[in-house]
């Protein structure tokens, strides 16, 4: 799953309306974005594997991606983006929802915890039924834009997502392969790098875009 992490975004905006927009578009990243720093420094990463799914990788993500790696993880950013209001629950729940995305669609790749090793999910989607898949990440961003507000700014970031998912489809595995045939010492570090860019990019511009919405907002009920 990859666009479908940033569905959540404009449904939790609207549950939390005061809470920066970037706490959710950047949050709802922040385990990829471990995972990628992970995998650069060859604690976690890929490894080929054609049976895979489209992507043709298997992910080795025990810390970023066990259950309690992500509620510890989650909970660490909810704290870090709680700010005045100390509110950690919006950040956490934007965190997890990264978790919880992953477990529908994942192979066997997600552990209760780094030391036990007990496989809990997915539900071996990718792997298995890559289109369908596919339908479903995109039905998934339909959704939470039903769930969200119909103003221009979240029309606008909802489009964005939905455009992420399209542009994603081929473009994913494709860079993928390259990488795999960059010399081995080089791979881990540039999929370390297209995994981190590629949330933190969108969060960014999704989160100006969220943000551009609450100012007006603000400026108005100033007035
Ligand atoms: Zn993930």
């Amino acid at each position: 799953m990859f666009a479908g992490h940033f569905a959540p975004v404009t449904v939790l905006q609207r549950f939390y309306p005061n809470v920066s927009p970037y706490v959710f578009t950047l949050g709802v990243g922040a385990l990829d974005v471990i995972f990628g720093i992970l995998t650069y420094l060859g604690i976690e990463g890929f490894s080929p594997n054609p049976q895979a799914g489209p992507m043709g990788v298997d992910i080795h993500c025990n810390y970023s991606h066990s259950l309690l790696g992500s509620i510890i993880l989650s909970f660490i950013y909810g704290i870090a983006t709680a700010g005045r209001s100390s509110a950690i629950i919006p950040g956490f729940l934007a965190s997890f929802s990264h978790f919880i995305g992953d477990m529908l669609v994942h192979n066997q790749d997600l552990v209760l915890d780094p030391f036990s090793n007990i496989m809990i999910g997915g539900t071996n989607m990718w792997g298995n039924f890559p289109t369908f898949a596919f339908y479903f990440e995109m039905a998934f961003c339909l959704v939470c834009a039903t769930q969200s507000h119909k103003d221009s700014h979240t029309l606008l970031a909802n489009g964005l997502i939905l455009f992420l998912h399209f542009s994603g489809r081929s473009g994913t595995s494709e860079l993928l392969q390259k990488v795999f045939r960059l010399p081995e010492a080089l791979q881990q570090k540039y999929t370390a790098v297209i995994i981190t860019s590629s949330f933190i990019v969108p969060g960014l511009i999704l989160g100006y875009i969220l943000n551009r919405k609450k100012s007006l907002i603000e400026s108005s009920k100033r007035k």
